[in-house]
């Protein structure tokens, strides 16, 4: 379902005018969303906006979410004034938002480059979890996964990655933060892209998520989910101290050399080493191993006792996730029964392992499927165009 009042809410986030007396100009204003605290800083500086003020806009930007600056009441009405005259608080624009029959919601979010990604929000009963996309598609072209076909690749800068997650607040209603009665209570870095490809801008948008006086979620209820950049891992948990998912989904190399071409470059064996090591990992706070079910590919009895084998000596859960299909792909999900075997074997091998339960499949928002949607609107984009042009020509 199209969600029109979205997208209209989506398009005008500029702020009012009204208050400011001095000129304004759209095209030179800077977007202060997406600057950390210590960027923040450096930009204020010099209007003279430090110390116990500063903090004051910091709040407003990130912990109650103000969409224009004459909203910011606590500030002076000068302050409001220069800040309006110079800086935006501009969100990614919405090109459509859709609600998907489950309660998921999916937004195309489109950037003035005309690039596109895409967010999802997937509430469950005590939680609400919000699906980050780290890049324009994505370079790496693993086989099941349609973000690998497309052929536009750029990464997202940080504002463009917490604008998500700002701009999905704005339309759930969700600010400021008590955090007892949020609609996104989690937030998992598993859209499009590969984010530690994206080290720097991943890294400065988590920031801005976990600061206390900002969007305030905590690092427990973060996750990045990595098809295995070995060399960024130890990075991730150092830098960044978040959950780590790791998309494994084969037991041998020859199986994730095909699945996971990155495998080619970072083996298995690796990969295993990275989290063994992986700063802060203990039991309480276990690595997810991301298995995507594919009918007769890694779906066998042998495979969940590989598995099992391979985790060994590392705090663990595995997540199984039944594939989810898009046209032209190569493979097939396994049958209901195989996946409850196989997550039984794994079970009693003693490692926590539910099946993922699809969601926002009628909207294309499940795992693996993001893209599909503004792929095809491109195409119709360009058919439109093409005939346009031929009409006037
Ligand atoms: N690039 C990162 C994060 C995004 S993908 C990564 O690969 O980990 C998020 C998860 O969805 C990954 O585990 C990915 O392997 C999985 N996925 C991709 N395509 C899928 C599909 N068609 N069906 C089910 N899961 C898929
Ligand atoms: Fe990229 Fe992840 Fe898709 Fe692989 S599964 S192509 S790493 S988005």
């Amino acid at each position: 379902m199209s969600d029109a009042a979205a997208t209209t809410e989506g398009a005008t986030t500029e702020g009012a005018t009204t208050e400011s007396t001095a000129p304004v100009d759209a095209a030179v204003r800077r977007n202060l969303i997406g600057l950390t605290r210590e960027q923040l800083a450096a930009e204020l500086a010099p209007h003279g906006i430090d110390g116990f003020r500063l903090r004051q806009v910091w709040h407003w930007l990130y912990h109650r979410g103000g969409r224009s600056f004459p909203d910011m009441t606590t500030l002076s009405k000068p302050v409001r004034a220069l800040l309006e005259a110079h800086y935006t608080v501009d969100r990614p624009e919405v090109a459509t938002a859709q609600l998907s029959n489950d309660g998921t919601r999916k937004w195309l979010l489109r950037f003035p480059d005309r690039q596109e990604i895409e967010t999802v929000h997937i509430p469950q009963e005590e939680r609400g979890t919000l699906c980050v996309s780290s890049q324009v598609g994505c370079t790496l072209t693993c086989r099941f996964c349609h973000t690998g076909t497309q052929r536009l690749v750029r990464n997202l800068g940080a504002p463009e990655i917490v604008g998500q997650v700002m701009l999905a607040r704005d339309h759930l209603d969700d600010w400021p933060s008590a955090e007892a009665d949020r609609a996104i209570t989690n937030v998992v870095l598993m859209g499009m892209g590969e984010p530690l490809y994206n080290f720097d801008n991943v890294k400065a948008a988590l920031q801005i998520m976990l600061d206390k006086e900002g969007l305030a979620l905590s690092r427990r209820r973060i996750t990045l989910s990595t098809s295995g950049v070995v060399p960024m891992i130890r990075r991730c948990g150092e830098e960044i101290g978040c959950n780590l998912a790791i998309s494994l989904h084969a037991v041998t190399d020859e199986i994730r050399d095909e699945l996971v071409p990155l495998n080619r470059k970072y083996p298995i064996a690796e990969l295993m080493e990275a989290c063994r090591t992986y700063p802060g990992v203990h039991n309480a706070r276990r690595i997810t191993f991301e298995y995507v079910m594919l009918r007769g590919v890694n779906d066998s009895d042998a495979d969940a006792r590989a598995l099992i084998a391979l985790l060994k000596d590392v705090p663990a859960k595995v997540n199984l996730i039944p594939f989810n299909p898009w046209p032209g792909a190569p493979y097939e999900c396994s049958t209901a029964d195989r996946i409850k075997r196989f997550s039984d074997i794994v079970a009693n091998g003693g490692y926590s392992s539910p099946v993922r339960t699809p969601r926002g499949r009628d909207i294309l928002a499940a795992c693996g499927q993001l893209k599909s949607a503004s792929v095809k609107k491109r195409r119709s984009e360009i058919i439109a165009e093409e005939a346009a042009a031929a009409a006037s020509g």
